[in-house]
């Protein structure tokens, strides 16, 4: 990369926050951290804005403000507290905004990255999972770039500029017909070989012991049940405008090819790299050249064998609910998103059992009408809405808690 690059780091505190910033202090003549934003971890925030001296921070917790000021009375940074100060900073022109917010909480500030036209690497899929259509249309009518973080849709979008030509265009935009299908692969989680019988007692912290990657906490509770690789799905869907039938799933416990695109020829091209979101984000920090930092190459003759196989619906009802809520469009995306965060966080405090996330998430599901989604305000107001019936789902499944 010739110039430096001013960035701003969303969820900085976080896995893909931690990832991003360990390339930018690898490569600090490069990058020039503008803002750093976080969610309520003060203490994290203000250690990161002591180290690479961005000119804003940002806080969602505003309860934490005085700790954050109180941490930094010695730098001039300026401190922004707040959903709108966060949305502010994601607004506010970099080379590039980097989208690593978990959850729902991120849509606000990446729809306002986006209706600013910056580029954005994308790592927080829930922003398109709740309201794809939306992101997408604003991110043409104002210019703005998705770049994918996430490994696997960020390996169909390395095999799509192989075959495109280098960086000559847009994601969703090239001539599809002559592709048939992708491919994004999927660990299969902790529990994929765990007894069916065995799965409703095992704990979070089984659950978050993830085979190959070291993640927050909802997306390691999402791969354990495949939600994650489900809302990838629709993630995929949106980022390339693919049917849902041309976006396939297989189980890939090695984790070395990440994603695949299929010819209408016979040819397949995939992307293979180590269980090291450092690869996708330099890939996207650097775009559309690359970075020089990995002095460890994937060792195939180690790993010995690669094997696929597809995603078994019994054991990954999640799944299978992903898929059906993208089939059924309009606001299912945004009612399953919501639904299963509520549930993944009630996982996660002991309230209800492993195997209650999908059934929680299904009666949601159940009980909601469809609705159209065509502003911020109307996913939230969904979102608010499936969070409210979650709870109570939670509620009348923790007499479940370990059956
Ligand atoms: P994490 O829990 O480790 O970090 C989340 C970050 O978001 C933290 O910095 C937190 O302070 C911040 N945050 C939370 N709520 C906020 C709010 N309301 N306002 C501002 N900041 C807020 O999560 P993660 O694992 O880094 O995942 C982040 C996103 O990236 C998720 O959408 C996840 O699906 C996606 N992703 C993560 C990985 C990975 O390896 N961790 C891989 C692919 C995709
Ligand atoms: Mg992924």
């Amino acid at each position: 990369m010739s110039v430096t690059k001013t960035i701003t780091v969303m969820g900085a505190t976080g896995s893909i926050g931690q990832s991003t910033l360990a390339l930018v202090r690898q490569f600090s003549e490069l990058f020039s951290v503008q803002a750093l934003v976080a969610g309520s971890d003060a203490e994290g925030l203000a250690a990161l804005a002591r180290e690479f001296r961005p000119k804003m921070i940002g806080l969602h917790d505003l309860t934490k403000l005085d700790q954050l000021r109180s941490a930094l009375t010695d730098i001039d940074v300026e401190i922004i507290v707040g959903e709108a100060g966060c949305t502010q900073i994601a607004a506010s022109p970099v080379d590039m905004v980097v989208a690593g917010i978990v959850g729902i909480a991120g849509l606000p500030s990446v729809l306002a990255a986006v209706q600013s036209g910056q580029t954005i690497a994308l790592a927080n899929k829930e922003a398109l999972v709740s309201a794809g259509g939306l992101v997408m249309r604003e991110a043409a009518r104002c210019g703005a770039h998705i770049l994918p973080v996430d490994s696997e849709h960020n390996a169909v979008f390395q095999c799509w500029q192989g075959w495109n030509g280098h960086a000559s265009k847009q994601l969703g935009q090239a001539d599809t017909d002559l592709l048939s299908h992708i491919c994004l692969t999927a660990s299969g989680g902790p529990f994929l070989h765990t007894p069916l019988d065995d799965l409703p007692a095992m704990t979070p912290q089984q659950a978050v012991r993830h085979p190959n990657w070291s993640m927050g906490q909802k997306i390691s509770v999402d791969s354990a049940t495949m939600m994650n690789k489900g809302l990838e799905v629709i993630e995929a869907y949106w980022l390339f405008g693919l049917q849902p039938d041309q976006i396939e799933v297989l189980i890939h416990p090695q984790q070395a090819v990440h994603g695949m695109i299929y010819f209408r020829d016979g040819s397949v091209l995939a992307q293979l790299a180590g269980a090291d979101m450092r690869t996708p984000i330099s890939y996207a920090l650097a775009w559309p050249e690359r970075l020089q930092w990995a002095d460890t190459r994937l060792d195939l003759s180690a790993i010995g064998q690669l094997s696929f196989e597809a995603v078994d619906m019994q054991r990954f009802p999640c799944f299978a609910l992903a898929r059906q809520a993208l089939r059924d469009g309009g606001a299912a995306p945004a009612i399953l998103n919501a639904a299963n965060e509520v549930a993944v966080a009630a996982f996660l405090q002991g309230k209800i059992g492993f195997t209650r996330i999908a059934a929680v998430v299904d009666t949601v599901l159940d009980q909601s009408a469809s609705a159209q989604i065509d502003s911020l305000e109307a996913v939230m107001a969904i979102d608010a809405a499936s969070r409210d019936l979650a709870l109570a789902a939670v509620t009348k499944n923790q007499s479940y808690l370990s059956d």
